[in-house]
């Protein structure tokens, strides 16, 4: 579904990424994993058009999408939630849900049925559910990024890309943000997912990446990557 070659990609004059390949076949949930600064952000970003890949080839479906424009990116099937709380303060929560899926008016996908999709997206998160006449603004953290990724999922999207979507929660909303990315899995949504807790990701993954210095490490299923000890020791909080 979402499939990337040799991609180098970086800022200015410095190269961060140099050459990863990686691929989300349709319907799993696929995490990467990496130290502070090894380009999983970076990844993201040139994948959904926020930055423009240098080199290499980024392919939805059979459409590439090389260093094409986010907008254009996001018509086509891609929804990215970025790291860092990205809602419109100054309208509510159920506006702020509406205009998710704005995307899916300017392009040539399937519009559906967006209030039954409010209605889902409320099932989905309760938290905003009783909130959904709140201002965006006035939310707490945790719940203004519930509501980021809540916004995402209303596209429709064929490949959502989730950067960090527990970053700066309570512990007990981290174990709400995995319960229902492993709900959305269930759903056979097609996922990207880059985390801090990267054990708990792999529990709700299929298949993993680890990214080191902007190359690609190690990969293989999420369950062997979990019992790898190079990569418990680095990156699961030792053996
Ligand atoms: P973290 O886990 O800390 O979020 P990451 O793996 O997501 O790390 P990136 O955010 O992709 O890492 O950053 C990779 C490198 O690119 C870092 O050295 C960072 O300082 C640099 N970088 C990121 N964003 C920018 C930017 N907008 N301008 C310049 N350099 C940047």
């Amino acid at each position: 579904m979402l499939s990337i070659k040799n991609l180098h990609a970086g800022y200015g004059k410095v190269e961060v990424l140099h050459g990863i390949s990686l691929e989300v076949p349709k319907g799993k949930v696929v995490t990467l994993i990496g130290s502070n600064g090894a380009g999983k952000t970076t990844t993201m970003r040139a994948i959904s058009g926020m930055i423009a890949p240098r080199e290499g080839q980024v392919m939805l479906g059979d459409v590439d999408i090389t260093g094409r424009d986010s907008h254009r990116i996001a018509r086509l099937g891609l929804a990215h939630s970025p790291e860092g709380r990205r809602v419109f303060a100054t309208m509510s929560v159920d506006d702020n849900l509406l205009l998710g899926a704005f995307p899916r008016f300017t392009g040539a996908r399937a519009r559906g049925d967006v209030a039954a999709d409010v209605e889902r997206a409320m099932e989905y998160f309760p938290r905003l559910k009783e909130r959904r006449a709140q201002l965006a603004g006035t939310l707490s953290g945790g719940e203004q990024q519930m509501l980021a990724m809540a916004r995402a999922m209303m596209m429709n999207p064929e490949v959502v890309l989730l950067d960090e979507p527990s970053m700066g929660l309570a512990p007990i909303l981290v174990d709400e943000v995995f319960r229902i990315i492993s709900r959305l899995r269930a759903e056979g949504v097609t996922m990207l997912l880059v985390e801090q807790f990267a054990a708990a990701a792999l529990n709700v993954s299929d298949y993993g990446y680890v990214l080191e210095n902007g190359r690609i490490a190690v990969h293989g299923p999420a369950d062997k990557l979990k019992n790898d000890p190079a990569v418990q020791a680095a990156y699961l909080g030792g053996g």
